[in-house]
């Protein structure tokens, strides 16, 4: 019987160990939280790195998201400006999110494709959003993305 409570309590220790091990803090905005999802999704990454923050935050003028952790693989730290984000169609949204968590998550830079485009298209459909995705696949598989 000692020896049964003895494993059952190494066994309790493992999986709380296992948990603290896959607990990833994520701290996303839940309206922006679909959008990360999506990204995830088609790009088949699993946010890497220890802390996400992806969160709503007034930004400079005319600057409509920033990804603040670029080039630390640590972080995935994305700041969106609410007023910009009220004014962009679904697919504008769409985008936003996607080209900083590919700055972010990637490390990818502007004008390797049309997603790391500086500025958010003005016209965009789900066709066109959709070709954009596979271009960046394109240059990811490539390594195209940081040059
Ligand atoms: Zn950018």
């Amino acid at each position: 019987m000692k020896t049964v409570a003895k494993w059952g309590f190494y066994i309790i220790l493992i999986i709380l160990f296992r948990m603290v091990n896959d607990y990833v803090p994520r701290d996303i905005d839940s309206e922006l939280l679909p959008y990360v999802e999506s990204f995830e999704k088609w790009t088949g990454t699993k946010l890497q790195g220890r802390y996400y923050s992806i969160k709503f935050a007034r930004q400079y003028p005319g600057v409509a998201a920033v990804a603040l952790g670029m080039n630390n693989d640590d972080a995935v730290i994305v700041r969106v400006d609410p007023i910009i984000w009220a004014r962009l169609s679904k697919q504008q949204r769409s985008w936003l999110v996607y080209h900083e968590l590919a700055h972010d998550v990637h490390n990818s830079i502007h004008d390797t494709s049309f997603l790391m485009n500086r500025s958010i298209p003005v016209f965009l459909t789900d066709q066109i959003l959709e070709a954009a995705k596979d271009q960046y696949l394109i240059t990811l598989r490539n390594g195209t993305n940081k040059i």
